[in-house]
């Protein structure tokens, strides 16, 4: 496991190592958030959400 940093799919604040405080596995990728109030938020919407996070290549 390896912990890279990432952006949160809901609000997209960017999280360096360790910075994330909730994560959640949907379809097979590992989506982390800044709170547990947006991991919640993912969850009320997760297409939406993964489908964002995988289409952004910037
Ligand atoms: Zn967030």
């Amino acid at each position: 496991m390896n912990s890279k940093p990432t952006t949160d799919p809901v609000c997209g604040m960017k999280l360096g190592e360790g910075a994330a405080k909730d994560f959640l596995l949907y379809e097979g990728r590992e989506y982390y958030f800044c709170s547990v109030g947006c991991r919640a938020e993912f969850e009320r919407h997760p297409e939406d959400y993964a489908e964002r996070a995988q289409s952004k290549t910037e």
